[in-house]
């Protein structure tokens, strides 16, 4: 068997561990006689499955018993819509939700909120260059035109393309107008440290990077957000609905929310997100170090205290090198560098799963590739 280092943006790499398990499980799910793709929803199996998810997530996350987790299908996408029509469409027409952009993410989720309702942006930092349009640092305060009387405040906690990231919940919070719940896009830094989840209304957060597989998306909403939907939204697409039926009005992506599961009782067998944290980090400073002290070969050029943990994207001095580059990293057994197709490049993902030895070799192998190519 031959297992690479895998730094994909997502979907991403899984806990070997988590996997072997899944294997072991796979063709009879403790002592059930069938696997946990095969069995109703609705049974004791399962109930227990998605119940013991909920309460190791509760768990890591210190969830406050105010706030409902929802296990949801359709990706991070369908929540730039889901978010909106459920806290925003059932608003006065006057209302209208803020965003604050930040990257290509935060960008998508506006636009696809002015499909549902008035939307403002309410910061950009995006930089229009010649070659590509650059996001490389966060707002400051005094660059905020926010609405005090907004839906919401919508943010992209780290962007996953640009590789700009919000550590710190306190002081975005206070950026925040009293009483504006603000709403986060999580996808790509969720469980990679612990979280003041008090401060967000809603947060969300397709699976496929640092939760499980691809096809669950999950929501954890503050309960007075709920009930705010127009009459006639689709059932399926109302928070309040799926929360009092347990995310199950209909068939859940059961066996994503399995492995999902066996992925927080293996972050808890870690330590949980503190301990995830202190290694997240030292991951993050090793191949940061190691673009620094390329003299230019590797760049990254995000401002230091907005650089992602998660997501690291460098150029070459030489774009020209870019595709031996990917070339001779995947035949050393580094996988998914390539760099977003809307900025190019290369982008190492460094989710929970990566281990620091993936890290030290994908720096050994930089810091060869440059002194080879002096
Ligand atoms: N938001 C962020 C921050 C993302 O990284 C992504 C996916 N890369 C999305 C939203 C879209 O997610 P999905 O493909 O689950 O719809």
């Amino acid at each position: 068997m031959h297992r690479v280092w895998n730094f994909s943006a997502g979907p991403a790499a899984l806990p070997t561990e988590v996997l072997l398990q899944v294997q072991e499980e796979l063709l009879d799910w403790q002592g059930a006689g069938c696997s946990v793709m095969e069995m109703s929803h609705r049974g004791k199996e399962f109930t227990g499955i998605i119940e013991a998810a909920e309460a190791d997530l509760r768990e890591l996350l210190d969830i406050p018993a105010d706030y409902e987790v929802l296990f949801l299908q359709g990706g991070a996408t369908l929540q730039f819509a889901q978010v909106p029509m459920n806290l925003l469409a059932g608003l006065a027409d006057e209302q209208s939700a803020d965003y604050i952009v930040t990257g290509a993410w935060s960008k998508k989720a506006l636009q696809e909120a002015r499909r549902i309702g008035q939307v403002r942006q309410a910061a950009s930092v995006e930089v229009k260059g010649e070659v590509a349009d650059g996001f490389t640092r966060l707002p400051r305060a005094g660059e905020l035109d926010l609405d005090p009387d907004a839906a919401y405040l919508h943010v992209c906690t780290n962007e996953t393309i640009h590789g700009v990231e919000l550590h710190d919940d306190a002081a975005l919070a206070a950026w925040v107008p009293a009483g504006v719940p603000l709403v986060a896009d999580m996808s790509s830094h969720i469980l990679s440290r612990p979280l003041a989840l008090r401060h967000y209304g809603l947060i969300y957060a397709g699976a496929q990077k640092n939760i499980g597989p691809a096809g669950l998306t999950l929501v954890i909403v503050r309960q007075d957000l709920l009930g705010r939907a127009p009459a006639g939204i689709p059932t399926l697409m109302d928070y309040q609905v799926m929360a009092e039926n347990g995310s199950m009005l209909n068939t859940p992506p059961t066996f994503a929310i399995y492995v999902a599961g066996l992925v927080f009782q293996w972050l808890k067998r870690q330590g949980g997100l503190a301990a995830m944290q202190a290694i997240n980090r030292e991951k993050a400073a090793l191949l940061y170090a190691a673009i620094d002290a390329s003299q230019g070969f590797y760049q990254n050029p995000v401002a230091a205290d907005c650089r992602s943990f998660m997501n690291i994207p460098f150029t070459l001095a030489r774009p020209g090198l870019d595709a031996e580059f990917l070339a001779q990293a995947r035949a050393a057994g580094l996988l998914g560098l390539k760099g977003h197709k809307s900025v190019g490049g290369v982008r190492a993902s460094l989710y929970n799963a990566m281990p620091l030895d993936g890290v030290r070799a994908l720096v050994h192998f930089m810091n060869d590739f440059a002194a080879r190519h002096p």
